[in-house]
């Protein structure tokens, strides 16, 4: 205590009540499962709202757990970051989705591979010289990968990532604003920027019913307009939504409507069956 709040509080994660059991068993397992190469990279098809053909995927992790069953990106992701575990995971996933693209495009399909980066992994040293080494490597041109980073890392411009973004489109990447909408950066903050798509939030999407939610999608949608870039609208459930997101004008939609996230022999079945 008479070292202040904050150690007090340290004190405390150490203890059942903060970071309890359960937690440090997952931080376990986690740990083990990115030793032994165990998460998996799933595909998420990305749909041309235009012509309703599938032009890429969105790349999301997967962890099986033989004890604890499925657990979801959402809460391993954050503990992989917070125990230094992130890098060497989404390399895994990177590597494994360069992989598939290669191998889609080797039976000529035209396919954008789209991947999540967490900040930490943005400043990897040479982080832009490995990306392209490993692409080129895979046979891939950057200009089919986009890198989707959120609205909080790539615009408020943490510890300077909007360089290293620029430094990647400059490369040839494709650079996505995830999540956009729900963070709060500024709209010259965004002009600055060097991004060629918004992704729109799930929360504008659940709100296209409301004729407030429907400006506020409309508005993002005009803003990308004004400004050049794609948009991709995620969280499609039905095909009411996905008719109200064309009539806006909203380039590529993504959500269960079409698919959700797969294996990737089950994303290759399902595109064969599409596409026939
Ligand atoms: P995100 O990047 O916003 O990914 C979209 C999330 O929405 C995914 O959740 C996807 O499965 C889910 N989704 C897609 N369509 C629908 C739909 O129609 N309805 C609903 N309700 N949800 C839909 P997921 O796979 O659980 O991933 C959660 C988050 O974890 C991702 O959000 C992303 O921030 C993070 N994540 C996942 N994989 C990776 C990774 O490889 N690296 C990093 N750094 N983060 C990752
Ligand atoms: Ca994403
Ligand atoms: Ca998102
Ligand atoms: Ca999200």
């Amino acid at each position: 205590k008479s070292q202040g709040r904050n150690q007090v509080c340290f004190f405390r994660d150490m203890t059942s009540q903060g970071i309890g059991k359960k937690e440090l068993y997952i931080q376990n397992r986690l740990v083990n499962a990115v030793n032994s190469q165990r998460i998996q990279a799933w595909y998420q098809p990305i749909i041309e709202a235009s012509t309703g053909a599938c032009s890429g995927v969105e790349v999301l992790a997967r962890w099986h757990d033989d004890e604890l069953g499925w657990i979801g990106p959402a809460t391993f992701i954050p503990i992989a970051e917070s125990i230094g575990l992130i890098r060497e995971l989404g390399q895994q996933v990177w590597l494994a989705s360069l992989a598939a693209a290669e191998s889609w495009q080797r039976q000529g399909l035209t396919l954008s591979i789209a991947v999540n980066l967490s900040k930490r992994q943005l400043f990897t040293p040479y982080f832009t010289e490995k990306l392209l080494e490993e692409v080129s490597k895979h046979q891939l041109s950057p200009g089919s990968i986009i890198l989707e980073v959120t609205e909080s890392v790539a615009l408020l411009d943490v510890e300077h990532a909007a360089e290293r973004l620029q430094e990647l489109q400059e490369a040839g990447f494709r650079i996505a604003i995830d999540d956009f909408g729900t963070g709060y950066s500024s709209l010259s903050q965004l002009h600055e920027m060097h991004v060629d798509e918004l992704k729109i939030d799930i929360s504008f999407v659940r709100r296209l019913n409301d004729p407030r939610g429907l400006s506020m999608t409309q508005a993002i949608i005009n803003l990308a307009r004004a400004l050049n870039l794609k948009t991709v609208a995620e969280g499609v459930e039905d095909e009411e939504a996905a008719t109200r997101l064309r009539e806006l004008g909203v380039d590529y939609l993504q959500g269960y409507h079409f698919a959700k996230p797969m294996p990737r022999e089950d994303f290759e079945r399902w595109l064969a069956q599409r596409n026939k």
